[in-house]
Parts: C-alpha cells; sequence; structure tokens
C-alpha cells in the first residue's frame, strides 16, 4: 500500500505513505518535507544559532 501524499516544499520530492509509514516530515504550517530537506531547513529555522 503506498499512498502518495504529497511533495517536498523544498526539492519538489514526492513524499509517499507507505504501510502507514510516511516517508517525510510535516511541520506545523502543514507542509511536508523529504527527511533530507527538514534536516536542513526546518532545524535550521528552529535553531537559527547552530
Ligand atoms: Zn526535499
Amino acid at each position: 500500500m503506498r499512498e502518495l501524499v504529497g511533495a517536498c516544499k523544498c526539492c519538489n520530492k514526492e513524499i509517499y505513505c507507505l504501510d502507514g509509514f510516511f516517508n517525510g516530515m510535516h511541520t506545523d504550517d502543514k507542509e511536508i518535507f523529504c527527511f533530507d530537506c527538514y534536516e536542513t531547513e526546518v532545524k535550521k529555522e528552529e535553531d537559527p544559532q547552530a
């Protein structure tokens, strides 16, 4: 079972839900990121000092 959830806000990679496992990350703004972009984009915003 593979369900297309959307595309990564940053790199446009398609994000799927695989057997209940979400292949990416949601932000509080209901944006979708792949794991790679979540690491670089979202964490950067949360912790600008890093
Ligand atoms: Zn991405």
